[in-house]
């Protein structure tokens, strides 16, 4: 598709979802929007961020990760100056036999190839093969409808030939489990046949995937009914993963009230509030003995309106407990925040 209209693409869901946030045209575009490393008990994670055109869906009800990027076609030879500058980073540089994982993220799909250039994509599959002698694992953040079965097999050949194994993660957003809260109102675009079909395109592989949830994602859901969706994504969650013998983790993100978003002008009008973070970890010990991992995201990404976040003043030691209980996987720390509210 021509990149004019996929910028209108992208500016008729910006629009249908009432966002008033602007893109990042400011952006040097030789350089990621953003990278940072994260350190759980299973190795360091470098996660990245490519500055590329945005999501061309760009209308779900919370999301203003569109803001961070660019509504005008990125080309390939910035993008690969971006993958350069990873590389040359010097705190990149002297970690790099430490990292395990890595995810790339355009803050949309890096499967979209309108949006990511395949150049780029097999640039930056050599670099890390070059690069990252431990890797293990490579997760790629997408909406379903790009993941091609062709491109991932040529992918997963690619990586074999670096030093280690390193095994393919596809992320994708699933935000709520309701049916009517996800395409309705949070307007998602995700059906639960258009999952399933991906789990099975996905299962004969052996390819990891990664659900992302937000805890109460739009306003008029109590916390109880908040908890509750989570739960039954859960449950839901866990028979695809017996059923078809498929690791699935859930990303389990609190909800914050994103600048430019339906859901700021809820929260002015006094209409939403963020949930509390001992109903994320009520929500979350629902995956105690599941064959569903979890883990609990604890950034806003800087990305919330002033008082809009999960995020509190005197919250940091129960968002220690969570990052405990990411590290460990011990959900006796989660028993221990439910029962001492
Ligand atoms: S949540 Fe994902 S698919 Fe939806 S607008 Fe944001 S980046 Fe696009």
């Amino acid at each position: 598709m021509k990149p004019d209209a996929i910028t209108r693409q992208i500016l008729f869901g910006s629009q249908k979802a009432g966002k008033t946030y602007t893109f990042d045209e400011k952006h040097d575009p030789t350089l990621p929007a953003q990278q940072w490393f994260q350190e759980p008990d299973e190795g360091l994670i470098l996660f990245i961020v490519f500055y590329t055109q945005a999501c061309r869906w760009s209308r779900c009800l919370g999301c203003n990760l569109p803001s961070k990027v660019s509504q005008d076609h990125v080309p390939y030879k910035s993008l690969m100056t971006q993958i350069d500058h990873i590389f040359v980073d010097p705190e990149v540089r002297s970690r790099a036999s430490l990292i395990r994982k890595v995810i790339i993220s355009n803050n949309g799909s890096v499967l979209d190839e309108d949006t990511f250039s395949s150049t780029a994509l097999m640039y930056l599959i050599a670099q890390l093969n070059l690069n990252f002698p431990n890797l293990s694992v490579l997760s790629m953040e997408s909406r379903p409808e790009y993941v091609d079965l062709a491109e991932l097999e040529f992918i997963s050949r690619a990586l074999a030939e670096g030093d280690t194994p390193t095994r393919l993660e596809i992320a994708i957003g699933f935000e709520a489990f309701d049916n009517r809260i996800r395409n309705e109102v949070f307007d998602k675009g995700l059906s639960l046949e258009a999952f399933e079909g991906l789990v099975l395109k996905m299962a004969p592989y052996g390819y990891h995937l990664k659900c992302y949830f937000m805890q109460k994602p739009v306003p008029g859901m109590s916390d109880v009914e908040a908890v509750a969706d989570i739960q039954n994504a859960i449950d839901y969650l866990n028979r695809i993963a017996d059923k078809h013998d498929i690791h699935i983790n859930m990303h389990l993100n609190p909800t914050y009230v994103a600048t430019g978003t339906a859901l700021e002008t809820a929260f002015r009008k006094g209409r939403y509030t963020p949930p509390f973070l001992e109903d994320v970890a009520e929500a979350a010990h629902h995956a105690r003995a599941k064959s569903v991992s979890i883990f609990i995201g604890l950034s806003d990404e800087g990305l919330a309106v002033e008082g809009g976040s999960f995020l509190l003043e005197d919250n940091q030691a129960l968002v220690d407990k969570l990052e405990r209980f990411n590290r460990s996987h011990d959900f006796n720390i989660l028993d221990e925040i439910c029962k001492t509210r």
